[in-house]
């Protein structure tokens, strides 16, 4: 029987902090043995390396239990081990990997299983309410890069017609009770529409502005979108039409990024509110009239001139909204005598109408 050098290491078997001297021997597999008895073997192509101090190598086996530990210090031991055992950095992961990956899968499955139970209209219900809006605003700033890219309309900033602007939707601000911050601004776009985005981004798109007679009906048009902006409805739609995507990217912390967006992007002109939503919005915008003493009626009067009295219209967002006619006849319900100041003055209205007309600040020459 040939003297093999005695390969020694300190074993611990996972179940106790003792450290056990033993002797290590390559036979079919690693034999752990501990005065000559084999008290564990550990298959070559199971051994892996563990996280261990400096000269020292740690090993820990697949196959044994998850804390059992062999720590060799001796040279020619690590050498042959690393011999006979070749795959010791397979999957190389870290302790600290690990437990990410399985605390992020783990948050996963619970979302899924969360969806799939209940649904994504339930999850998005409790979850709206409770997103902090800076996140909000961090939503709202990827969809308006989207916005930016599909429809490439640049924000109009006439001098004179910006502070019309800035004037009408701080009116319509405070007379809603709106606290948080808004980020309203005119585009120029042929499309007569205006919208909200998440983040409390409105859009007003010159096409609806000429179209527009006088400014009770453009105050009109902003409110119902600061209805939208205040029952938080678009942060609503967008997780909804991101659906689990969404939801996971949430999760995830990477909202911004990835395919849920671009999906987004897209469904942002295409899905609808609902018409509860949409009554919602009626129903503030014509509040918010009330209490600055004007009629909601112009409003009603703008969306029949836009998008006529037949039901079947193709744009995009005014058409998702009840019919027109149906909406008239809500504002025009209540003319009483009501008699705020006008909301603009006449020179005021002359500026707004015209905020395209100026040359873009960007633009040179
Ligand atoms: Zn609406």
């Amino acid at each position: 029987m040939a003297l093999d050098t005695e390969h020694s290491a300190v074993f611990l078997d996972g179940r106790t902090n003792r450290k056990r001297n033993v002797t290590l021997r390559f036979a079919s597999g690693m034999d752990i043995t501990e005065q000559d008895t084999v008290i564990d073997c550990w298959p070559y192509d199971q051994v892996r390396r563990a996280d261990s101090p400096p000269q020292t190598l740690r090993l820990r086996c697949a196959t044994a239990l998850p804390l059992a530990r062999l720590e060799v210090t001796d040279a020619a031991t690590q050498g042959a081990i690393a011999a006979y055992c070749r795959s010791l950095d397979v999957g190389g992961a870290s302790a600290g990997q690990t437990w990410r990956i399985v605390f992020w899968s783990l948050g996963a499955v619970c979302s899924i299983v969360l969806l799939a139970f209940f649904g994504i209209p339930f999850v998005v219900d409790r979850l709206a309410p409770i997103l902090p809006f800076a996140l909000e605003q961090r939503i709202g700033d990827a969809v308006d890069k989207q916005v930016q890219f599909i429809f490439g309309g640049k924000t109009c900033d006439g001098a004179d017609g910006q502070a019309a602007f800035t004037k009408l939707v701080d009116k319509l601000k405070t007379a809603g009770g709106i606290d948080m911050p808004l980020e309203a601004r005119v585009v120029s776009s042929k499309t007569p529409n205006a919208f909200a985005l998440p983040g409390g981004k409105v859009y007003l798109l010159d096409g609806l502005l000429k179209k527009a007679e006088k400014p009770d009906e453009i105050a009109g048009v902003l409110a119902h979108e600061l209805g939208h902006v205040a029952h938080r409805d678009s942060l609503r739609k967008i997780m909804q039409t991101g659906g689990t995507s969404f939801l996971i990217g949430l999760l995830f912390g990477d909202v911004t990024g990835g395919s849920a967006m671009i999906f987004v992007g897209r469904s942002l002109f295409d899905a609808s509110y609902s018409r509860e939503q949409e009554r919602a919005a009626d129903a503030f915008a014509i509040d918010v009239m009330h209490r600055l003493g004007r009629s909601p009626k112009p409003l009603g009067e703008l969306l029949v001139r836009v998008t006529g009295t037949e039901a079947t219209s193709s744009m995009t967002l005014l058409s998702s909204h009840p019919l027109s006619e149906d909406r008239l006849a809500l504002m025009s319900k209540d003319t009483g005598s009501r008699v705020g100041p006008e909301l603009l003055s006449a020179a005021e209205w002359k500026a707004l109408k015209n905020i395209c007309a100026a040359p873009p600040r960007s633009g040179g020459a």
